[in-house]
């Protein structure tokens, strides 16, 4: 059989796609297996969905709030059919941006589902029919797709995943979210901007369990305050169909007892994780290392199958579009014998609340698990003179040095801008800068970002705006 590229991705989400430009730039022959379509869950059933709704949701509320700017709107509204409509725009205008960025590196998309065979082969099912592919190598970025917990009823028709609830199209007059991770607090900011009801249930003691502490507590007073409806060490028993209505049953524990409640809603998220996705990726007879479905690969991202790499939400970890795309990157790198040009130990991790949220590194309570000592500054933001004059919500900014080296080790930040601040902050820990090499930067004022010059200020014992 003739071997006909160097690389064949299956999947073009932001791991396949960008895998496959950064081969071609090398020099790789390279072609890209999809689907559906480019972008992946990222660009059409994840971030950018997502993140548009967010937006349309905090201008929403400006607009509301504008007389606190002497800015007097009367009647608004919101048309949810014309946010939807501008939520399928952006997806679609960088869909035909990344469709480009495929052509222009004259990367070949085929359309249709890639199978690995036994052999190494890639069988790929198109409309007109089958295929057998061959290249040196084979790379795997076929994602993830949302969790289902095994609760009774949970398979109800009607009850929604993250796929189900962006195609609805209309605000529902109260929702269930079951699940307080990145993706329910997402959708419980949107909905809750929007006029629903929402509940908000958690088996975990906290919302956002991963994160600092404080974030979750913040997080909790502030979606209190914005009408969510939450409830943690909330364990959701059964699911029923009632006419219309879901009727859902959970207990919630309350001084070591449980109570059982019960709510009615017609509207259900589960919103309780993703695994990877390896639907129908391997002929029967193929098989790879697996763990708890998750692809297993070693360092340079080769799977058990020698020349056949995989990376992103498959190969479980961090599922994070920017995680997918860099180990992408570096994959092809260290298959061309470059070495990978990207530090893939700092990953920054980022929900889009109002406030924003965003945190890279490590924590003061992990550091001091791993019996670094540290010391910690902090600032809170309201005496931040931007976000006075923008009247954002109370937050803070967080910053982990080693008390031994002054390197900054972590970042966490609940405030305005969080999200695009938190990349000075992974840029400083993959380079082990110190407090006192980032104060050397002036910092524009006024700026939200003047917050982490006080933090770092803070962690050197001298915050200028601080008593
Ligand atoms: P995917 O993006 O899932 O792409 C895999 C692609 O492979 C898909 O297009 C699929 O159709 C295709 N495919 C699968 N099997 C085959 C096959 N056999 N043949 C051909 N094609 C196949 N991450 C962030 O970093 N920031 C965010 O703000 C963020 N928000 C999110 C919000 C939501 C609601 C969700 C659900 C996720 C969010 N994520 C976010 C996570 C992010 O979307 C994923 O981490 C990222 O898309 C993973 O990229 P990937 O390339 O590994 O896989």
């Amino acid at each position: 059989m003739e071997e006909r590229y160097d690389l064949l991705v299956i999947g073009a989400g932001p791991g396949g796609y960008v895998a496959a430009i950064k081969a071609a730039k090398l020099g790789m022959k390279t072609a890209v297996i999809e689907n559906r379509e480019v972008g992946g869950t990222c660009l059409n059933r994840g971030c950018v969905p997502a993140k548009a709704m967010l937006h349309a949701a905090k201008l929403y509320q400006e607009v509301l709030s504008g007389e606190r700017f002497g800015i007097i709107s009367k009647e608004v509204s919101c048309d949810y059919g014309k946010v939807m409509s501008y939520k399928n725009e952006t997806s679609e205008s960088l869909r035909l941006g990344v469709e480009q960025l495929l052509k222009g590196n004259k990367i070949d998309r085929i359309h249709g589902t890639g199978t690995l065979t036994k052999d190494g082969t890639v069988r790929v099912k198109t409309e007109e029919g089958e295929e057998l592919l061959q290249a040196k190598h084979i790379l795997l970025a076929t994602g993830s797709k949302p969790a289902i917990l095994p609760i009774e009823g949970i398979r109800l028709p009607g009850v929604m995943t993250s796929d189900e609830l962006f195609q609805l199209d209309h605000v529902p007059e109260s929702l269930i979210i079951i699940g307080g991770g990145v993706i329910g607090v997402e959708f419980a900011t949107v909905f809750a901007s929007f006029g629903s009801k929402v509940t908000l249930l958690e088996a975990e003691e906290r919302l956002l369990p991963g994160l600092d502490k404080e974030i979750s507590q913040n997080l909790k007073l502030i979606l209190k305050k914005r009408g969510v409806d939450i409830h943690t060490k909330a364990f959701v028993r059964k699911i029923e169909k009632e006419g219309k209505d879901f009727i859902c049953t959970y207990g919630e524990m309350a001084k070591d007892k449980e109570k059982i409640e019960v709510i009615k809603t017609p509207y259900l998220l589960s919103a309780t994780g993703r695994i990877p996705n390896t639907d129908g990726l391997f002929e029967e007879g193929t098989s790879l290392e697996m763990n708890r479905g998750r692809i297993v690969v070693k360092e340079n991202f080769e799977t058990s199958m020698p020349g056949v790499f995989a990376i992103g939400d498959v190969i479980g970890g961090i599922q994070l579009a920017h995680a997918a795309s860099s180990q992408g990157i570096c994959a092809v790198e260290l298959m061309n014998g470059v070495e990978p040009s990207i530090d893939l130990s700092v990953i920054p991790s980022c929900v889009y609340t109002d406030p924003e949220i965003a945190c890279v590194g490590i924590t003061e309570e992990e550091a001091k698990g791993k019996g670094i000592e540290t010391i910690t500054g902090k600032t809170l933001t309201h005496a931040n003179c931007k976000s006075f004059i923008t009247k954002e919500e109370r937050g803070f900014v967080k910053v982990v040095t080693d008390k031994e080296t002054g390197a900054l080790l972590g970042a966490q930040m609940m405030c305005a801008r969080a999200t695009d601040m938190i990349g000075e902050m992974g840029t400083a820990i993959t380079n082990k800068l110190t407090a006192e090499q980032l104060l050397k930067a002036m910092r524009a004022h006024p700026t939200y970002n003047e917050s982490v010059g006080e933090a770092l200020e803070d962690c050197i014992g001298g915050a200028i705006h601080a008593l």
